[in-house]
């Protein structure tokens, strides 16, 4: 055998940089399922069936492209349950002259195919991932130098560097400016649903499981029977056709309302005008490239207005190249980040989704029940909650990769450790995105169904986001007051009696031992 082209189970994408080259006469294609990648770090049951799921399809569209496959499945008998173990097994019955494969998403599972290779002295030729706009190298030259770095800044240099939703001349030259003359348009973005809610939202399109992914439940409840999550519901992309006709879908129904609603919760209604597409994206079933330009189209031909369109790519273009880039400058050292000191556990109710608290319950219910919740109930309901309590970085950061079908660690780690819980220190964001119930009420009618009162820090029906988020601006009062984006909370703290305060920081501990501020009324 020549080569042995690795494909992870985040790589399925017939023409990545692996395949060039590909000789079928020579060279052979080498994957492996294994309950190491499940129990590592403990991955949700919903997750799991998508990764192993979309693995097979994929192993069907390798063996119809003619390219010879050593496949392992989860359930042959003498599958030994590691990447490492599984890899090692295979160097050596099937002697390469070279390993070769995709940069690894994953800081430790890249690790771990290096030193399973040096120690078979096989040599590994790691091939640039083009899956995505920019290099690690690309981003690493812009991070040098910065004592800061911003979003936008990177954005915008990748979008003049792509020709991404930038004025052209009649000749089709690219000018340096944006269309619309603006960058952002986030103030259009910030729309809730009025008091009559979001009436009938376009339902997006759902994928019946098929016969392999049926197999695949049966398995993954067969192997991780007390994993969380629920497989009831699954009905996820599992193939590049269905990932294409689910990002039509996006496009035709839900584009043109996404931005206005972006940051809007409501609930019941898991979905609203969000694409759906992390998954397919994040395992490679799609391009950002063609997700990025269909969206553009989409403004082009007069479907989907510029600030929808704009907020939608910037999260692609965006934020998505952006955390990678921070993930691989920054791991390994980044993974233990705990500048806050956080060190509370995290509740058990994240895993149950058994609390008193409407918009938690509502968010994690439906994360355990789909695996899926949107970026404004990750970062403002079940991320503010962990910020404001003080849980320990590491316990949110395992909880969100395990939870969320979508979830791979470059891109889950920096928005939990760095744009969630700020336990960077602000490296990815500018400030801790701290908030009182006050948010939540502004973004959602959950606060209506709900026995405690976003607007109350003292008293039986203080909000327990409220009070944890007074006690937090309390124990980080020096942090915040040296932020000038930060600097009110800490003046509007100034403006609370002793009292009110002393109650505060009481209330706050008896969240944190896991006892609520009213006298307790069961739930
Ligand atoms: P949409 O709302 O339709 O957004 C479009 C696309 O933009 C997404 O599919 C995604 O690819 C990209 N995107 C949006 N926001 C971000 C972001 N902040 N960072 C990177 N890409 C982004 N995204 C993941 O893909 N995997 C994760 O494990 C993950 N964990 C997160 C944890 C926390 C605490 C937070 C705050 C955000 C996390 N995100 C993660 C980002 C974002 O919440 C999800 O990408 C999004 O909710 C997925 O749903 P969607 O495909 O409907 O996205």
């Amino acid at each position: 055998l020549r080569h042995l082209v690795v494909v992870l189970g985040d790589q399925l994408d017939l023409d990545a940089a692996a395949f060039d080259g590909f000789d079928a006469a020579v060279d052979a294609v080498w994957m492996a399922e294994v309950a190491g990648e499940s129990t590592r770090i403990t991955s949700g049951q919903p997750r799991t069936a998508l990764f192993l799921s979309a693995m097979r399809h994929f192993a069907q569209a390798l063996r119809a492209a003619g390219r010879p496959l050593h496949y392992r499945q989860l359930d042959d008998a003498d599958n030994t349950h590691t990447l490492a173990s599984e890899l090692q097994a295979s160097l050596a019955a099937l002697k390469p002259e070279a390993i070769v494969l995709t940069a690894p998403g994953d800081w430790q599972v890249w690790q771990s195919i290096k030193a399973v290779a040096k120690a078979a002295e096989v040599p590994v030729d790691v091939r640039d991932d083009r899956h995505f706009y920019a290099t690690v190298r690309e981003f690493a030259a812009h991070a040098q130098g910065r004592k800061q770095l911003r979003l936008e800044y990177w954005y915008r240099e990748l979008r003049q560097r792509h020709g991404v939703l930038m004025q052209r001349s009649p000749d089709g030259t690219m000018s340096k400016l944006p269309v619309g003359d603006q960058w952002n348009f986030d103030a259009d973005n910030r729309a809730a649903f009025g008091r009559d809610g979001p009436g009938l939202l376009p339902a997006p399109m759902r994928f019946a499981p098929d016969d392999i992914t049926l197999e695949v439940i049966r398995v993954v409840r067969e192997h991780f029977p007390t994993h969380p999550g629920d497989l009831d519901a699954f009905d996820w992309p599992v193939t590049r056709a269905e990932a294409l006709r689910a990002l039509s879908d996006f496009i035709d129904h839900r584009l043109p309302l996404f931005g206005q609603f972006q940051d809007a919760i409501w609930p019941g209604e898991p979905w609203l005008y969000h694409s759906r597409l992390a998954a397919a994206m994040n395992l490679k079933l799609l391009n950002p490239r063609e997700v990025v330009n269909a969206a553009e189209a989409a403004f082009h031909s007069g479907h989907a207005p510029l600030p929808a369109v704009e907020g939608f790519i910037r999260q692609i273009l965006g934020w998505r190249e952006y955390v990678r880039g921070i993930y691989w400058t920054q791991m390994p050292a980044y993974a233990e980040r705990n500048a806050l000191e956080a060190h509370a556990d995290l509740p058990a109710f994240y895993w149950t989704g058994d609390t008193p608290m409407a918009c938690l319950k509502d968010a994690i219910g439906q994360t355990l029940k789909l695996g899926y919740a949107h970026h404004i109930q990750r970062l403002m309901v079940t991320g503010l909650y962990a910020l404001l309590l003080g849980v320990k970085p590491q316990q949110v950061h395992e909880w969100y990769l395990g939870v969320y079908v979508d979830a791979v660690e470059w891109v889950e780690l920096p928005n939990v450790l760095g744009m969630s819980q700020f336990a960077d220190g602000g490296l990815m964001a500018s400030k801790p995105y701290a908030a009182s119930g006050a948010y939540i009420a502004r973004q959602s009618p959950l606060c209506n169904q709900c026995r405690f009162k976003p607007t109350q820090s003292t008293g039986d029906a203080a909000c327990p986001f409220t009070v944890l988020y007074w006690d937090f601006v309390a124990r980080h009062e020096d942090l915040l007051a040296r932020n000038p984006r930060t600097v009110m909370q800490v003046r509007n703290l100034a403006r609370k009696s002793e009292a009110d305060r002393a109650e505060v920081a009481e209330k706050a501990q008896a969240l944190r031992e896991g006892r609520w501020p009213a006298p307790d009324k069961a739930t």
